[in-house]
């Protein structure tokens, strides 16, 4: 509740960060004085829906979550766009473009290390989520944390990443597609893995 709210973009950098306190800039371009990596499936995609989308071969975002003692999900990863991305200035999940050839939990979990500084060896994916496109498509993985993980913007693409409190997610600026996937993807991770598409090794659902 005491996050900037959808229209402030200009989010003051910590001091001592490395890049100077450089403005922030608000053209649509990234900026070159941060990491920033490439895909061979980074490009938009005019999809048959009337909109287009990022991802030449579909995207991916991991939706990791942290659980108390008794299995609750308490908190999740949750990126702050760079005000330069599409939506800018929302939150969203760390992800972004596959590869080519690559399956949507493999590229989850290297967009959630290059962007926000997750080791895949903290987490573990519990299941997926997919949402169809006539010509796109964007998985969810679901995940758990199993090693504490501390996430951290790691590159361009974020303002900010950290452990947002899971009650309070539907209290920020949401990324509108995250947004309209929250309530079902919460649901979902407070029911555990209990449904079709859980990943192998999951618990079991029968
Ligand atoms: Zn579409």
């Amino acid at each position: 509740m005491t996050d900037a709210g959808p229209g402030a973009t200009a989010v003051p950098r910590a001091p001592g960060n490395g890049t100077g306190g450089a403005p922030v800039p608000s053209s649509p371009v990234v900026p070159s004085d941060v990491p920033h990596h490439r895909t061979a499936g980074d490009g938009w995609v005019e999809c048959a829906c009337g909109r287009r989308h990022w991802g030449r071969f579909g995207a991916a975002g991991l939706l990791l979550a942290r659980r108390d003692a008794s299995g609750v999900p308490v908190a999740v990863v949750l990126q702050h766009r760079a005000p330069w991305s599409d939506q800018g200035g929302t939150w969203g999940l760390p992800g972004g473009a596959l590869a080519p050839d690559e399956d949507a939990v493999t590229g989850a979990l290297r967009e959630a290390a290059e962007e926000a500084g997750i080791d895949p060896s903290d987490v573990r994916p519990t299941g997926t989520s997919v949402l169809r496109h006539p010509d796109w498509s964007y998985t969810t993985v679901l995940a758990d944390e199993i090693h504490p993980a501390e996430p951290t913007a790691t590159d361009a693409e974020s303002v900010e990443v950290r452990w947002v409190p899971v009650d309070e997610v539907a209290d920020l600026p949401l990324l509108a597609a995250f947004g309209d996937a929250w309530p079902d993807l919460r649901r979902r991770l407070g029911a555990g893995p209990d449904t079709a598409d859980a990943l192998p090794g999951g618990a079991p659902t029968a």
